[in-house]
C-alpha cells in the first residue's frame, strides 16, 4: 500500500485566497505538517479545520513551501499533468492558426497563467525551450518533459535556467539539451512577419520576448513617416515593426548591452531596413538627457525598461525611476507625438503607471493622453486566481 498523502494544515483563517484556487502557499500560511514531506512530494491542503482546499507539491527551501495544481482531492499523476499540458497547448491552437508564425513562435506554457506554477516553455519553430523556477515540479521535470514531447512534437527540448534560483527554491540546474535534437545555435524567429536570428542559447530570457508581439504591431500603427526612438531596443523589435509595417521614415534603437545592438543591427539588415535604421550603445536615461539638450525630438517614442521593480520593497525607488526616465522620454517627444511606454514589473500596477505619467508629464511640462492601455500578448494568458501574472503594461499615449 501507498504513504497517506502528508496534509498541510493552515492556519486559522489563512484558507481564503486558496479556495480561490490562488497557487502559492507561503510559509506564513502554515500552521501543522503531518507527515514528513520531502522537495517535490505532493501534499494535501487543508483548512484548520480539516476541510480539503487543494493537492500541490511540497519545497521546504521555498517561502512558497506549497504551489497548488489540483482542487479536487484526487492524484497529481501522469494523466492530470497531461491534462494540463494539453490546456496550455490547446490554448495556443484556439489563438494562432495551424502554421501561422505566431503558432510556431509562441509561449507554450506560461507558469500560473496555465495552472502550471513553476514551468515555463517557449516554443521556437521546432524547438521548445523550458524554464524551471519551482523545485518541486522540477523533480517531475522527466515525465512533464516527455509530455511535452508528446503534446508538442518537437525535435528538442532545451533547458535554460533562471538566475537566482538556487536561492529561491534550493533549484540547481544546467542549461543544456533534455530531450531530442539540439537546436542551431541561432533560430529565425519570425514575429509579425519581421525575421530575427535569435540566440536560444545564450539570450536573455529564453532568447526572445514574445509578450510584446501585439505592442509591436500596435506601436507600427502610429509610425506613418515617423522618426522613431526605440529606448531599450534588445532585439530591435518595436522599431522594426515600425519600419516594416509602419512605414517609419528612421529608428534609433538605443540599448546598454553591445550584444543586444549587433543583434538588432543584423535584424535590420535581414529585414532590408539598414538604410533607415541607426543605434546607440548606451545608457537610457542618459542618452535621452543628451538627446534632449541637442533639442532632438522624436515623432514615436518607445520605452520598453527592464524590470525596474523586482520586489515589493523596492516599489517607491523603482517609480520614482519609472516618472524620470518618462518624463525625459516625454521631452523628446515631438508635440502631439506619440509615447509607448512599458513595465514589466509585476509590482507596478497600472494604477502605478498612470501615476507615474501624471508626473512624468508635470515635470516635463506637457499632457497626456492614454490612447491605448495594453498588456501581455495572448500567449501570456492572466490567471483570474492570481493577478500576479498581469504584469506587462503598455500604455500608448499622445504627447501633447
Ligand atoms: N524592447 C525589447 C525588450 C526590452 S528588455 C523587446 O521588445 O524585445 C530591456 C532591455 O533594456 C534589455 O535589452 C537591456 O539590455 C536593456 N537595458 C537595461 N538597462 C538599461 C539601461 N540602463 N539603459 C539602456 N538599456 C538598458
Amino acid at each position: 500500500m501507498s504513504s497517506p498523502v502528508p496534509t498541510i494544515r493552515l492556519k486559522p483563517r489563512k484558507a481564503l485566497p486558496f479556495h480561490c484556487q490562488h497557487p502559492w502557499v507561503f510559509a506564513t500560511a502554515i500552521g501543522r505538517i503531518e507527515g514528513n514531506p520531502d522537495t517535490g512530494d505532493e501534499v494535501r491542503l487543508v483548512s484548520e479545520s480539516g476541510e480539503f482546499i487543494a493537492r500541490g507539491l511540497y519545497n521546504p527551501s521555498s517561502k512558497i513551501r506549497v504551489r497548488l495544481y489540483r482542487w479536487e482531492d484526487l492524484p497529481l499523476d501522469a494523466d492530470y499533468w497531461r491534462l494540463l499540458i494539453q490546456r496550455a497547448v490547446g490554448l495556443r491552437k484556439l489563438l494562432f492558426s495551424e502554421g501561422s508564425d505566431a503558432a510556431r513562435f509562441c509561449r507554450l506554457v506560461f507558469s500560473e497563467g496555465d495552472g502550471l506554477s513553476g514551468l515555463t516553455v517557449d516554443r521556437y519553430g521546432d524547438f521548445l525551450l523550458t524554464q524551471w523556477t519551482s523545485a518541486a515540479l522540477f523533480e517531475r521535470r522527466d515525465l512533464l518533459i516527455s509530455l511535452l514531447a508528446e503534446e508538442a512534437s518537437p525535435s528538442g527540448i532545451w533547458r535554460r535556467t533562471e538566475k537566482n534560483m538556487g536561492h529561491l527554491e534550493g533549484l540547481e540546474a544546467h542549461d543544456g539539451l533534455v530531450w531530442g535534437s539540439e537546436p542551431p545555435a541561432k533560430i529565425d524567429v519570425v514575429e509579425n512577419g519581421v525575421t530575427y536570428n535569435v540566440d536560444v542559447v545564450s539570450g536573455q530570457k529564453t532568447g526572445f520576448y514574445y509578450d510584446q508581439r501585439e505592442n509591436r504591431r500596435a506601436v507600427a500603427n502610429f509610425t506613418s513617416g515617423a522618426n522613431v526612438l526605440d529606448v531599450c531596443s534588445y532585439t530591435g523589435s518595436f522599431g522594426l515593426n515600425a519600419l516594416v509595417h509602419g512605414k517609419a521614415a528612421s529608428v534609433l534603437a538605443v540599448d546598454s548591452s553591445q550584444s543586444a545592438i549587433d543583434g538588432a543591427l543584423e535584424h535590420a539588415r535581414v529585414n532590408n531596413v539598414s538604410d533607415r535604421y541607426s543605434v546607440e550603445v548606451g545608457d537610457a536615461f542618459d542618452t535621452l538627457q543628451r538627446l534632449a539638450s541637442e533639442s532632438r525630438r522624436f515623432e514615436v517614442v518607445v520605452l520598453d525598461p527592464p524590470k525596474l521593480a523586482r520586489t515589493r520593497s523596492g516599489l517607491q525607488r523603482a517609480l520614482k525611476a519609472y516618472v524620470r526616465w518618462n518624463e525625459m522620454a516625454m521631452q523628446v517627444t515631438a508635440p502631439g507625438g506619440i509615447l509607448a511606454t512599458c513595465s514589466c514589473s509585476g509590482h507596478v500596477s497600472r494604477d502605478d503607471l498612470e501615476h507615474v505619467l501624471v508626473e512624468a508629464a508635470q515635470r516635463a511640462g506637457r499632457t497626456v493622453q492614454i490612447i491605448e492601455e495594453r498588456g501581455q500578448a495572448s500567449d501570456h494568458p492572466v490567471s483570474a486566481h492570481c493577478l500576479e501574472t498581469s504584469y506587462l503594461k503598455c500604455f500608448i499615449c499622445r504627447i501633447l
